[in-house]
């Protein structure tokens, strides 16, 4: 990602999407399909993977990768948590990863790790867990562990929190100014790049980059802090999503919202509206180039397109030097 960051032209724009592994296979070959044309049609600079805390879709996150990584090369990014997850498994995530020619992973914690009380309450390490698990607890001990054992090989990504984090555990849990340390701790340890947690509050983003890019260790001077925006799909999955994520829906876009909210159609025209807004606020800082958007795409196409369209996001089309030789890989991908 870095790579092809440092050969966008200065006043570029660019975009990623993220996408999870279907549970079945029917679910595999309808994303496969939707992934080729999204990839010819979108041309994202990259595309995310994401990972089920604890390893729980390791299989299915590590064939999605070698889908879009391997079979329809497109650049991609593999999310991977730490926490509640054995060194072994870890371990075998990341050299599955450089088997698929994956260069970029987005290091995570995933879930809180497991309390003290459960690991007194008899879950002793040792019996039913690898106690190296302990190694991590947060997500820079992954970052650590990834610069240590592979030097550059990857692209490494951390996860940012526009509105303060999320984390129940902490008293303190929506301060921006509280995870800011952290932030630190994990850029310091060697990530490449942040990428930040959903947010409908622009003002939110633009103050939180702000605050990074003045912070007074230096940091974040010139890392890439690539927004994340949901394309809006319906109105319960607003709400239930903004509210696992804590997420503000300011009153004046909650309105747009609440006029239309028994209408999904309605709705997810409203959400092209206030996203391709969003984007052009964003985009419209100066100071910020070349400016990337990530999208949350839940493995839906139409919205995402509808927003890339209306932001203009959509790269040119360039033929790939296979399709500039006449013909196509075995697979039809592009
Ligand atoms: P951390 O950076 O470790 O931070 C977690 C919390 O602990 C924060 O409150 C922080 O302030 C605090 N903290 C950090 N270090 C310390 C310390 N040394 N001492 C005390 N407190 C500390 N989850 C998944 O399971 N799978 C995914 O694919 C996935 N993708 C995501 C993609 C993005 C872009 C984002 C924003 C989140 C994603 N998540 C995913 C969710 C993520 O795993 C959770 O938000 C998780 O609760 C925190 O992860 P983190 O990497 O931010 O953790």
């Amino acid at each position: 990602i870095t790579t092809k960051l440092a050969a966008l032209h200065r006043d570029a724009t660019y975009f990623s999407l993220e996408f999870f592994p279907p549970k079945t296979s029917q679910g595999f070959s309808n994303l496969h399909a939707r992934l080729a044309r999204m990839a010819h049609s979108l041309r994202p600079l990259f595309v995310n993977v994401t990972w089920g805390a604890g390893g729980s879709t390791s299989a299915k996150s590590l064939a999605l990768a070698e889908l879009t990584q391997r079979s329809l090369g497109l650049t991609t990014c593999l999310h991977l948590t730490c926490t509640n997850m054995s060194r072994k498994l870890i371990d075998e995530a990341l050299e599955q990863a450089k088997v698929l020619g994956v260069r970029n992973i987005l290091a995570l914690r995933g879930d809180p790790p497991r309390s003290d009380e459960y690991r007194a309450e008899g879950a002793a390490v040792g019996e039913d867990e690898d106690d190296s698990n302990l190694e991590f607890t947060w997500a820079v001990d992954l970052v650590r562990y990834i610069k240590k054992t592979y030097g550059d090989y990857f692209c490494v990504g951390v996860a940012g929190y526009p509105e303060g984090h999320a984390d129940t555990s902490h008293p303190e849990h929506q301060g921006v100014g509280l995870d800011l340390p952290y932030l630190v701790e994990k850029t310091s340890a060697g990530a490449d790049f942040i990428m930040t947690q959903l947010f409908y509050d622009v003002d939110a983003f633009l103050k939180y980059e702000n605050t990074l890019r003045e912070h007074e260790s230096g940091v974040f001077k010139e890392i890439p802090i690539i927004p994340g925006l949901m394309p809006v799909q319906s109105y319960q999955i607003l709400r239930r999503t903004t509210k696992l994520s804590h997420a503000k829906i300011p009153l004046n876009v909650l309105k747009r919202f609440e006029a239309v909210k028994s209408d999904d159609e309605a709705v997810k025209r409203v959400g092209v509206d206030v996203l391709s807004e969003f984007v052009d606020k964003i985009k419209a800082r100066p100071d910020v180039r070349p400016r990337g958007f990530h999208f949350y795409t839940l493995n839906l196409e139409k919205a995402v397109a509808h927003i890339l369209e209306r932001s203009s996001l959509i790269p040119p089309y360039t033929p790939t030097i296979i399709e500039k030789n006449g013909f196509t890989s075995p697979e039809g991908a592009i």
